[in-house]
């Protein structure tokens, strides 16, 4: 059998971190005795493993329990961390940067599916990218919530590179906790990721502005191949499953 080629396929030459959040004495959410960080690090893994055979170069931000700085100097453990994950993305010349993450609210336990942040201003790529992966995450997690865009996140504030933070289900909500810790749905979890890398990266570039050139008869381009539905979803309105729309 031939050794594999991990240079083809679509996310051939493209560089991705996938960063399963938290790690070491930063655990994240927690429900009962299990952990985001554990939760989070198989499900990253998923991921890694599912870009890798698409063909894209992945490096995991961490790859066991600890976190990416092991001793604090009692500083702020959790922003070094954070810092950490930049610095490595800089380092690796990262294309994209996936942060993933398990959400928690304990108060409606009933809150479930999966939720993209990113950030106080996010870009119109970091945008196409959040639709990609909730057009894929929504319906795996019969999630009707919306992208995030309006909070300040440390990650998302510095990291340069196209990036989202996904939170693929909640601790709080049991069946999905339970779901989330059987290795089969963190690899439907991680193919999806995977899904909707390959489908941001097949979608047109975010158009430029006009130039202000006199406007010239053309002839008229080709129609466009049909968009996805949830491409065209606004960014204020919850993003609704096909399997509920
Ligand atoms: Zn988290």
């Amino acid at each position: 059998m031939a050794a594999p080629q991990p240079s083809k396929g679509p996310l051939a030459g493209r560089v991705i971190v996938v960063d399963p959040g938290h790690g070491g004495k930063d655990s994240g959410a927690r429900a009962g005795t299990l952990y985001e960080s554990d939760v989070v690090l198989a499900i990253g893994k998923q991921a890694a493993a599912a870009l890798r055979a698409q063909g894209a170069k992945v490096v995991l931000s961490r790859t066991s329990a600890a976190n990416l700085e092991r001793t604090a100097n009692g500083g702020n453990l959790q922003r070094m961390n954070l810092a950490a994950r930049v610095a490595l993305a800089e380092r690796v010349k990262a294309d994209l940067f996936l942060s993933i993450h398990a959400n928690k609210y304990s108060n409606y336990p009933s809150a479930h599916g999966a939720q993209v942040f990113l950030g106080e201003t996010p870009t119109p790529e970091q945008q196409r990218l959040a639709e990609s992966l909730m057009a894929e995450l929504g319906p795996l997690t019969d999630s009707t919530r919306m992208i995030d865009g309006r909070r300040p996140l440390y990650l998302m504030r510095h990291l340069k590179v196209t990036a989202a933070l996904i939170e693929v289900g909640f601790l709080s909500n049991p069946r999905e906790l339970a779901l989330m810790t059987q290795p089969e749905y963190q690899r439907k979890l991680g193919d999806a990721v995977a899904r909707a890398v390959v489908s941001y990266y097949k979608t047109a570039p975010v158009p430029q502005p006009e130039p202000k050139a006199a406007p010239k008869k053309v002839r008229p381009l080709p129609k466009p191949a049909k968009r996805r539905i949830a491409l065209q979803v606004p960014l204020t309105r919850p993003y609704m499953s096909p399997s509920r729309a």
